[in-house]
């Protein structure tokens, strides 16, 4: 397959180009970061108009996750664009669907994985990504854990750098609150205390 034909972002021949060089399931997720990014911007062009109407405050890590996302959907393919699958990869797979279900694996089911040859692997990495490419999930389960990505995340400079970029933003709506000219709930009756509130609260998220 010529690479011209691959999606940009997972490089995957499987799946045909959408938009943008991206196949439908990398466009999505990069189309929402699109759209976050441009609510960021009007957030911070006007703060009273669209700070609370946006949920302003929880758009930077809406925009991260899906970036997330992007990786995960790379990581995934990369097991494809081979023909032998290591241990770890293998794992990563099956936890994936263990967490979805929430079975304890037996340590001997691990075992069977370390015993395959890694070609056998590579066929059954292909069976298992099919399955976990159709689990009904907002967002797709990280090989990894979201959990681990957040905890990384809030502890970062870049996670530090977002938090200060929103106090200010959170700040520049209040003036325009003092001022009168924002409004201090929006379209659901939520004010801006209670949506950063919940954009900080420690999410139940796929692990
Ligand atoms: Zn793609």
């Amino acid at each position: 397959m010529k690479s011209h034909t691959n999606c940009q972002n997972c490089h995957s021949p499987r799946r045909p180009i959408k938009a943008r060089g991206l196949c439908a399931v990398c466009f999505t997720w990069q189309r929402r970061i699109d759209r976050h990014v441009a609510r960021v911007e009007r957030a911070k062009s006007d703060p009273g108009k669209y700070y609370l109407k946006y949920d302003a405050s929880s758009l930077p890590l809406r925009i991260d996750k899906a970036k997330r996302v992007l990786e995960e959907f790379r990581w995934r393919e990369e097991g494809l664009l081979t023909d032998s699958t290591d241990y770890a990869r293998l794992e990563d797979l099956v936890r994936i669907l263990a967490d979805s279900c929430r079975p304890e694996l037996d340590v001997s089911t691990y075992r069977l994985m370390e015993r395959m040859s890694p070609q056998s692997r590579r066929l059954m990495y292909e069976v298992l990504l099919a399955v976990v490419e159709n689990i009904p999930k907002l967002d797709p389960i990280l090989h990894d854990g979201w959990g681990r990505w957040f905890q990384d995340r809030t502890f970062s400079p870049e996670g530090e750098e977002q938090r200060r970029a929103g106090r200010s933003l959170q700040k520049a709506y209040w003036d325009s609150v003092r001022q009168g000219d924002a409004p201090v709930q929006n379209q659901h009756g939520r004010t801006a205390d209670s949506l950063l509130r919940q954009a900080l609260a420690p999410k139940k998220s796929p692990s």
